[in-house]
């Protein structure tokens, strides 16, 4: 064979082991086999529905073992809706639930974007944890209304990540906002 063709082989089979590896990612694909996706369907959340895509955004960007997205058919895990309460999530179980956007709370004063991954939270098997402190995401209304915190804190982060790692077991439970409550 002359070399000629040889050289062409060769080059070919760089080309293909190049196209693999292009064609693979292989730590994205790792990363996202080991996060949990969690859809949600915000289409009955009214006015609050790009408050709560901005909420999944925030979390996904906060923790790595759950990704939130939207649902594009059928039944989604996470269901928000909108009504002229406090604000309150059914949990059914570590990431299926519904989440309801109290106006009540929004009457008040409280911050929508902390309203809305505050109660994400819950369906990542946060409680509540009525610090008063606003560095706390799950301590909610405690914080007061001027509190514009909608972050998950360290602690909060880890704890999520941890029950999405774990596939922790959570009981059914509703929490709601209401200071009276
Ligand atoms: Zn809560």
């Amino acid at each position: 064979m002359p070399r000629y063709s040889m050289t062409t082989a060769l080059a070919g089979a760089a080309a293909a082991a190049a196209l693999l590896v292009s064609g693979a990612p292989v730590a994205g694909a790792v990363e996202s086999s080991q996060a949990r996706v969690v859809t949600y369907d915000a289409g009955q959340a009214a006015e609050f529905q790009a408050a709560v895509d901005k909420a999944a955004e925030v979390w996904n960007g906060q923790v790595r073992n759950v990704k939130l997205q939207k649902a594009t058919g059928g039944q989604a895990d996470v269901t928000v809706l909108a009504d002229d309460q406090w604000p309150r999530t059914q949990t059914d179980s570590l990431g299926k639930g519904t989440v309801w956007m109290g106006r009540a709370a929004v009457g008040e004063g409280h911050f929508i974007p902390r309203i809305a991954t505050h109660e994400l939270g819950h369906i990542f098997g946060l409680p509540d944890n009525r610090t008063g402190d606003c560095n706390d995401l799950m301590s909610g209304a405690s914080a007061g209304p001027s509190c514009k915190n909608d972050l998950p804190n360290p602690e909060e982060k880890a704890e999520v990540d941890q029950n999405f790692a774990q596939g922790a077991a959570i009981r059914p439970q509703l929490f709601t906002e209401s200071p009276a409550g």
